[in-house]
């Protein structure tokens, strides 16, 4: 089963889903797992900037305040002026270096020009100043300007803090400036507004200085980076007033969104390999669940189109192939064959042997004719003992007609049964198709024709269908088939009751059994038409026991002084019928003095032993024998007087002549008189009017039944005529 190899397509959909879906996921956490640290990292960035900045603010306020201490003072304004190096390098310039760090101090007089200077702890000559006067001056002038501007008109903000700061690039190093005037910080000393000397601060921004603010905000490597190098993203840059960049301070940026991803990482990596392990593990599950599945679908799907007894194709397939060898038929000019194969008396080995060596025989009949076909032939099993055979791409009808050959040669030699040897035969019916209009019910019911014609025809043989096997044949079998149903216990088959009256026309002596089919196609066939086809196809026995059975046990229940049934000439050739009838008069408690079966005249012609033999058992019970249809065979004195017949019922046609001449008359007359003077009873069928009734009473016959009379009723209404009320109860005694 090559299906079962196939990826099935809804296993392979699902898998992709769920491997989609879980690559959805991952990305998804992966993406925002990422994007949460670089978000995290980038905020906490923007942070530790905003810390640099704070922390250069500080450092230029505690300059300010550093030299705040010194600028404000008498002692400041009076050296200075006096031009006291000594006490200018012990308080305002060296003190700064020792004491805060500043790196450089100049004292400028109040035109600006120096008058001290210190660089690096050292006193140095105020000419100095000019290396760094360039960058100083616009600070310098700033403070100016401040100083020399009139204090607030609105004088709300008190006296103005007079400093001028910035950042600056000395000699290629980025400062922090900061000028104040030298102030008194009491009234003893007085100054005029102009004449303040200046104090000018500078402190590097070095690694030092850098180092301190790192220190406090807990960051690491900060560095001053110089304006050659490179800068990466933690870094801030050190600007003056005018926005020139004088340098960067650079430092090892903190990633806490990396750092988190890098300490969850691996239990995120494990977490991963783990659902992923355990999505394998559910894909693999549902794999092997619609593996199973699958192949399940296909046993289902095996066994709906194949027979469970031999393997082969069933009807549904058959028919299947059967439509696609007739369209390819239809295609080219290929013909194709259709065999219609059926084991004979295959039901006398399952009734003998038993079902399970029935079921042995058609198990190898079906192994023995799918080895003598070709591969692309089809042996198909119907049902029961019939096979069907599609050979496709036959020659012509000889093609077909040498395989039947074989197939029956094959069939024919011996089974082994269980422990028996069994030799059957087999009857072949061939259909060949050749045109593109062929029709597969058409095809399968000339088949089954030609296999009826093969049987009829003495059996083990086959049968190509001849186009004259008319629908008569097709009709019969589906009355045969309607009939077996109803027989199975339908409600469709009936008995009608004629009633058969006394010459006087009134008293009721009997009644004659006639079979009803309400069939809604098949019930407007006339009795006699389908009781013909049922003897034709062989159920007529079974047909016969039937309305055997029915008839006694109704006249068993009634006061009817007794019911005459229809027996078939067939019905008489088994030798068990005798014995059926007593049996079924037993069963029903009916006396025997009150059946009488009614016989054409063919069954005495036979001269068949059997027959005869039944006949005489028959009267031998005391079962009255009539002899139907009277003088429409070949009635002959010698069969009446050799068999014994109770009476005889003149035949319908010769009453209906009686009104219309007189010769006619005079024959029934003599029908009536061979009775009499046999010494039997007649009865006149078919009395349709008074004046036929009114002569046949004068002609002395006894019994009369007609539609006049009555015509055939069914069991209740026939129960309402006078004296046949049925009985109430029926003791022992009155059946004996
Ligand atoms: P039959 O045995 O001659 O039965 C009498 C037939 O004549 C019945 O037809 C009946 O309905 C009909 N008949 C009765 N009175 C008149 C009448 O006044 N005028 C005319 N024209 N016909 C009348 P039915 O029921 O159609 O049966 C036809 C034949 O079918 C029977 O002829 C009998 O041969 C056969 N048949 C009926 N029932 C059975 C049965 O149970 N077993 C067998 N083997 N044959 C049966
Ligand atoms: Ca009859
Ligand atoms: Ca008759």
């Amino acid at each position: 089963m090559s299906a079962r190899a196939h990826r099935s397509p809804l296993t392979y959909q699902v898998t992709l889903t769920v491997l989609a879906l879980a690559a959805f996921a991952l990305v998804m956490v992966v993406g925002f797992g990422f994007y949460a640290a670089v978000q995290a990292d980038r905020v906490s960035l923007e942070r530790q900037k905003i810390f640099f900045a704070n922390g250069l603010q500080d450092q230029i306020a505690a300059v300010e305040r550093e030299q705040e201490s010194v600028s404000v003072w008498d002692d400041s304004v009076t050296n200075a002026k006096s031009g006291n190096q000594a006490w200018m390098a012990e308080n305002l310039s060296v003190w700064m270096y020792s004491y805060y760090g500043h790196n450089r101090v100049y004292v400028l007089d109040d035109a600006s020009r120096p008058v001290h200077a210190m660089r690096e702890g050292k006193v140095v000559s105020p000419d100095l100043y000019a290396e760094d006067e360039t960058a100083l001056r616009p600070t310098v002038e700033k403070l100016r300007g401040l100083i020399a501007r009139p204090p607030d008109a609105t004088g709300a903000g008190g006296p103005v803090k007079m400093v001028a700061e910035d950042l600056v690039a000395l000699g290629g190093k980025p400062a922090i400036l900061s000028i104040m005037p030298l102030v008194p910080s009491s009234d003893r000393v007085t100054q005029a507004r102009g004449s303040e000397y200046l104090h000018v601060s500078v402190e590097f921004i070095n690694d030092t200085v850098i180092g301190k603010i790192a220190e406090k905000y807990l960051l690491d490597g900060a560095h001053l980076l110089p304006l050659s190098q490179s800068v990466g993203s933690a870094a801030i840059p050190l600007m003056d007033s005018r926005g020139v960049i004088l340098g960067y301070i650079g430092w090892d940026q903190e990633r806490p969104g990396l750092t988190l991803i890098r300490k969850a990482g691996p239990a995120l990596i494990a977490g991963m390999l783990l659902a992923a392990g355990a999505l394998a593990f559910l894909l693999r599950r549902l794999r092997r669940t619609s593996l199973a599945l699958q192949t399940s679908q296909a046993d289902a799907q095996y066994l709906a189109f194949h027979d469970t007894l031999t393997g082969l194709p069933n009807r549904a397939l058959f028919e299947d192939r059967l439509l696609r060898a007739l369209l390819t038929t239809g295609r080219d000019t290929a013909r194709m064959a259709l065999l219609y194969l059926d084991i004979d008396r295959f039901k006398h080995v399952n009734d003998t042997l038993g079902h399970p060596a029935g079921d042995e025989l058609v198990r190898q009949t079906a192994a023995r004719l799918q080895r003598m076909v070709r591969e692309i032939d089809t042996v198909a099993r119907l049902g029961g003992d019939e096979f069907a055979i599609i050979l496709v791409d036959i020659r012509d009808t000889r093609v077909a007609e040498d395989i039947s050959e074989r197939l029956l040669r094959k069939l024919q030699e011996p089974f082994r049964l269980m422990d028996d040897q069994v030799f059957v035969s087999a009857s072949i019916g061939i259909a060949l198709a050749s045109g593109p209009k062929v029709d597969a019910d058409d095809l399968l019911r000339k088949a089954d024709i030609a296999l009826y014609e093969a049987k009829k025809n003495g059996r083990g043989r086959y049968q190509v269908f001849a186009g004259d096997m008319d629908d008569l044949l097709l009709r019969k079998r589906k009355v045969e088939n309607a009939l077996r149903r109803a027989l199975r216990g339908g409600t469709e088959i009936k008995l009608a009751y004629q009633p058969i009256f006394a010459a006087d026309g009134r008293t009721i002596v009997g009644a004659e059994a006639l079979i009803r089919w309400a069939h809604e196609i098949h019930g407007a066939l006339p009795p006699q038409q389908f009781i013909a086809i049922a003897e034709e196809r062989g159920m007529i026995g079974e047909l016969g026991q039937w309305v055997l059975r029915e008839a006694c046990r109704f006249a068993a229940d009634t006061q009817l002084p007794w019911v005459a049934v229809n027996v078939s000439p067939l019905q008489l050739r088994d030798a068990g019928f005798a014995g059926q009838v007593v049996s079924i008069l037993a069963e029903t408690g009916l006396s025997p003095a009150r059946l009488q079966l009614e016989i054409t005249e063919s069954v005495l012609l036979e001269n068949n032993d059997t027959t005869r033999m039944v006949l005489e058992a028959l009267r031998r019970s005391g079962v009255g024998v009539v002899l139907d249809d009277f003088g429409t065979g070949y009635s002959s004195l010698n069969y009446l007087r050799r068999h014994v017949i109770d009476k005889l019922k003149i035949d319908r046609s010769f009453v209906r002549l009686l009104d219309e001449d007189s010769s006619s008359a005079a024959i029934v007359k003599a029908l009536i008189d061979l009775a009499i003077a046999l010494d039997v009873e007649v009865t006149a069928e078919g009395v349709e009017t008074e004046e036929q009734k009114a002569l046949l009473v004068g002609m002395g016959c006894h019994q009369m039944q007609g539609y006049l009379l009555a015509p055939p009723l069914e069991p209740a209404q026939l129960l309402l005529l006078p004296g046949l009320s049925p009985i109430q109860s029926r003791p022992a005694s009155v059946r004996a």
